[in-house]
């Protein structure tokens, strides 16, 4: 039995991201009240976060931003390909400033929890200044790779310099002349090595694992090419929305490796190792991803040009990915990571077989083999992905269910949108969405969910029960296609494609690996059908 309250607002969604900006836009289009919560001091979601040396996108500028409007499109101009965490923040500023968003943005808010009140039908969200807050749907908005994982080494309590997550870089941190200590090897440490070195007077890098990594080629947007993405918007937008990974990319080729002559093959991944970026991989051939002879062609040429510039052996056999296949883990971009270690204040210490980290002193990290003394240690080690955010947060569902005692052993989700037990809940590239170009599925995400509540709105419904059986419909839908790839080996490795880098806790399937593209048909098809996946409900 349900009794109608009428909420503060229609929407409130966790995280003033792209995903917040994007529901801000979709939702005053719609004509819902909605109001952003975010704990960051600013905008910007991971570009507030991620501010250390060298964060910067690694996909590609004119694709890495907000679509909604053909005008801001036109009036805003990037400097470079890949923008790092400054211009990304201004680019934000710029949509906020333009589009009149800031007085639906709360900021320095904590959200410390979210519950479903079945008897009005609406959620409490409470915040850390004691409010509590209602509306009629809430939306996780909080982003997929934002909670930082902290490694529990022993202890890590006692350094006595800085010692910090890469994702908490201390403003004004004077690195300069120090001895610099980097734990992991990921995409953030691929980014950060480079600019770090130049100034640090050491840097020691402990990896686990070693990854393949590819070339970014960083360019200045010259005047030309800035005139010719703006005067193409249109087709950047549908080939982004066509694309399996979001990408405004010229995928797939029509060719594979298992069909083309070896020279041939050879030729032509040298000639796109040169462009730089992720169309290594969408825009050479089509079954890279798919065959394992393939994937190890093209594997062992980024293994070899990769490494073709490091010039101590002994670091080049530490920098070479051993025993799982090419993209089993998300392969960064390299903004020269591999010439920097020829530096002589740069080195490479294996964490995995050689030595392993036995624990932090107050003054260093002592391994198996010895004691090395730091300044400073930065913590690289990764996220909680898919999950990290919603799990962080108490979100209770119908009879209290807590959203992370759900996803104990499978993530389970309705496309990544809907989770059953918890309705009126709406998660924006939550678990078992596509892993793609953040912003092409957030608004495709954006726009399928105020599209929900517009329908739920012209029915005279308020309520949207997310189904049991479309659940266990698309969990089921996602593993069978995650079987399908080489992607699948990634728990060998700690990927966290599988939320196999979290300890005490089962790998297992966080992204529908069915295409982008393929994804965003289904949530079209899903509205056009009118949301089968749900049922809708009056509140009396
Ligand atoms: P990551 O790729 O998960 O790398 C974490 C690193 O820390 C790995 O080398 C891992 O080793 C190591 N590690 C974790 N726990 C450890 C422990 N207890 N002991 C020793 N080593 C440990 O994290 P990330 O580099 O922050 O990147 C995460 C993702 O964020 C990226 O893949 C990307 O999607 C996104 N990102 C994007 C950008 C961008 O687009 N510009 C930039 C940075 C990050 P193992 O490999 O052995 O687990």
């Amino acid at each position: 039995m349900t009794t109608r309250i009428n909420p503060d607002h229609d929407i409130i969604a966790v995280g003033a991201g792209f995903a917040g900006l994007a529901m801000i836009h979709y939702a005053r289009e719609a004509g819902l009240s909605i109001r952003v919560f975010d704990k960051a001091s600013d905008i910007g979601g991971t570009w507030t976060w991620n501010r250390y040396p060298g964060a910067a996108s690694d996909s590609e500028c004119y694709y890495y931003c907000l679509t909604f409007s053909k005008e801001l499109l036109q009036d805003w101009s990037w400097s470079v390909r890949y923008p790092g965490w400054e211009e990304n923040l201004r680019y934000m500023h710029f949509v906020a400033d333009r589009c009149n968003m800031w007085p639906h943005i709360q900021l320095t808010t904590r959200v410390l929890s979210a519950d479903f009140d079945e008897t009005a039908g609406l959620w409490r969200v409470r915040t850390a200044d004691g409010q509590e807050h209602t509306c009629r749907y809430f939306v996780s908005a909080m982003g997929m790779i934002s909670e930082p994982i902290m490694p529990d080494f022993k202890g890590i309590d006692t350094f006595q310099g800085p010692c910090f997550h890469s994702a908490r870089w201390p403003e004004g941190l004077d690195y300069a002349g120090k001895r610099v200590a980097i734990i992991g090897s990921g995409a953030t440490t691929v980014q950060m090595l480079p600019v770090l070195a130049e100034t640090a007077g050491d840097v020691t890098v402990f990896q686990r694992t070693a990854n393949f990594v590819m070339p970014a080629v960083q360019k200045t947007v010259t005047p030309e090419w800035d005139a010719e993405i703006k005067a193409h918007y249109d087709e950047i937008i549908r080939k982004c929305r066509q694309h399996v990974f979001g990408m405004a990319f010229d995928s797939p080729v029509g060719r594979t490796i298992a069909e083309t002559a070896p020279d041939e093959v050879q030729r032509i991944l040298e000639e796109h190792w040169t462009r730089g970026s992720f169309r290594f991989v969408f825009e050479t051939f089509d079954d890279l991803l798919s065959n394992p002879e393939s994937n190890r062609v093209a594997g062992d040429f980024v293994i070899r040009k990769m490494l073709s510039e490091v010039e101590d052996p002994d670091v080049r056999d530490m920098l070479t990915p051993k025993g799982y296949p090419f993209f089993a883990k998300r392969p960064p971009l390299d903004h020269g990571y591999f010439k920097t270690f020829n530096r002589k204040n740069v080195h490479l210490v294996d964490i995995n077989e050689r030595e392993p980290i036995v624990e932090i002193t107050p003054t260093g990290i002592r391994t198996t083999r010895q004691h090395y003394e730091f300044d400073i240690i930065v913590l690289a080690t990764g996220f909680q992905a898919y999950t990290g955010a919603q799990e962080a947060l108490p979100i209770r569902g119908q009879g209290g269910l807590l959203l992370k005692d759900k996803w104990e052993t499978v993530s389970s989700s309705i496309m990544g949108v809907f989770v059953a037990g918890f309705p009126n809940l709406f998660m924006i590239t939550g678990p078992q969405a596509p892993f793609a170009n953040l912003p092409t599925s957030i608004e495709e995400n954006s726009k399928y969910i105020v599209n929900c509540i517009r329908r739920m709105r012209d029915a005279g419904d308020n309520l949207c029960v997310p189904r049991a059986d479309a659940e266990a419909a698309w969990v089921e839908h996602t593993a069978d296609i995650h079987r399908q790839t080489l992607m699948a080996q990634g728990d060998k490795v700690h990927s966290w494609m599988m939320g196999a880098n979290l300890k005490n806790r089962n790998p297992r399937v966080l992204i529908y690996f069915g295409g982008a593209n393929v994804y965003y048909d289904k949530l079209e098809a899903s509205a056009a059908a009118g949301f089968p996946e749900v049922t809708f409900e009056r509140l009396s």
